[in-house]
């Protein structure tokens, strides 16, 4: 016999057992997002390789190495399986004209690809939710995006999560930024690591985001982007500041905030906890004003977040939050050929009537049924036997408190199970 396959390293099953968690969080998420007035687009998983190079930015680690890239074979097209929501978004926006006369704020949901090292909440299939608005310039946005999430974390009971921002300028501050910082680099050449040597040129702003820690003391003397900002960047993030501060919505500036993708200006930031090792941030977004037009739109103001899905439930997990156990109504066990014969209508019967109903398939005795009803998360069995067939009844038993079983017509059940 073969070995038997297994699924692509860093890329999970979402078994059964985990399904319900998934699945309480996909519900508070939903309703979530329509309480802010979020309207869902759903973007394909693969798309031109082009669209992720023209919009992440070329030099980016998600570009350089992360992607899952192919040729399509058929008409040698280079494709690629999205990394992220955002470069879909803006492309489906602007193909559909969506942004004509009326600014969006959309989310999407699902999985993203990055060929990364996996470990403890980081996969090389991972899911987000992703929010873009597009059409607004004003802090408002940004404030909204972080009071958002706030509210979020608090509707899923989860605690110690802590909110960093900072602002990237525009990309004038950052030309002047980055003349800077290459000059203070270069002075320190011999002390840097092989990526952040072959950055230098091409994105020195990501060396400041390095792990390494033989790096850090150099990084924390560097040039700060902050000192470099002129007067419409400042303005922009003392808004956001003060809107944040009115909401009383605890952050702390970062001034070593980068992100990895290349197209924000303006405010960046992310939510991080200390309780998932070093995976701990959890939610990351911030401005491009430039992406609209950089794929080929009318400028247009936009700002975005998405969040990791895997570290979420990973830290309500950690942090003791559980749905409620799954249950069901019936289980339907029978016994005997001319019970067989009606045991699927009386099922259709009980559905039709609003039960959530399991009919016992693959026969067996009555006692090895009852087992199966039992391990079952039903709260009753209902019993069809050549008996209850003849009489026109069915039995029905609780299965999880102590009560006669009694006879009953198929109509009598429902409003029996919901007591
Ligand atoms: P990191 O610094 O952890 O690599 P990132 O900056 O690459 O994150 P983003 O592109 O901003 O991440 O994605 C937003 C969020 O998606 C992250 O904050 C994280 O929660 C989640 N995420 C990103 N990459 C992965 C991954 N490989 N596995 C699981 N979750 C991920
Ligand atoms: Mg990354």
């Amino acid at each position: 016999m073969s070995k038997p396959l297994q699924a692509i390293r860093g890329m999970n099953d979402i078994l059964p057992a985990a399904a319900p968690l998934w699945q309480h969080f996909e519900q508070i998420v939903r309703d979530w997002l329509a309480g802010y007035g979020y309207r869902e687009i759903r973007m394909p998983i693969v798309e031109q390789t082009g669209l992720f190079s023209r919009a992440i930015g070329a030099v980016t680690d998600i570009v350089e190495k992360e992607m899952y890239t192919f040729t399509d074979h058929l008409n040698g097209e280079s494709l690629t399986l999205r990394p992220e929501g955002t470069a879909s978004c803006v492309r489906a926006v602007l193909e559909h004209n969506l942004l004509f006369g009326s600014p969006q704020r959309l989310f999407y949901t699902g999985p993203m690809f990055r060929h990364e090292r996996p470990q403890k909440g980081r996969y090389r299939q991972f899911h987000q939710v992703g929010i873009e608005s597009l059409g607004y310039a004003g802090p408002d946005m940004d404030a909204e995006h972080i009071l958002m999430t706030a509210r979020l974390w608090k509707q899923l009971g989860l605690n110690d999560i802590e909110l960093q921002i900072n602002t990237l300028g525009t990309s004038e501050d950052r030309a002047r930024h980055r003349a800077r910082l290459i000059h203070y680099l270069q002075a320190h050449q011999d002390q840097l690591d092989d990526d952040a040597k072959r950055r230098l040129h091409t994105n020195p702003l990501r060396i400041l985001d390095s792990k390494n820690p033989a790096l850090q003391a150099i990084i924390a003397a560097a040039p700060k982007l902050l000192d470099d900002l002129d007067e419409v960047s400042l303005k922009h993030f003392e808004a956001l500041q003060a809107l944040l501060r009115a909401a009383e919505v605890s952050f702390s500036i970062n001034p070593r905030l980068v992100r990895g993708l290349d197209y924000y200006n303006f405010t960046v930031f992310e939510w991080v906890t200390d309780q998932l090792g070093s995976q701990g941030t959890v939610c990351a977004g911030g401005r491009y004003d430039g992406l609209v037009e950089q794929l080929g739109g009318k400028p247009a103001a936009a700002c975005g977040f998405a969040m990791g899905v895997e570290r979420l439930l990973a830290l309500m997990e950690a942090q003791g939050i559980a749905p409620s156990p799954p249950v069901l109504d019936v289980y339907l066990v029978h016994v005997g050929e001319q019970a067989d014969a009606v045991a699927m209508q009386v099922a259709e019967q009980l559905r039709d009537a609003g039960l959530g109903v399991v009919l016992h398939c693959g026969g067996g005795s009555f006692k090895s049924q009852m087992k199966k009803a039992d391990a079952s998360a039903a709260r009753f069995a209902v019993i069809l036997g050549e008996d209850e067939v003849k009489a026109g009844v069915v039995s029905l038993k609780s299965l999880r408190v102590q009560a006669e079983q009694v006879s009953v017509t198929v109509e009598e059940v429902a409003p029996l199970v919901r007591g």
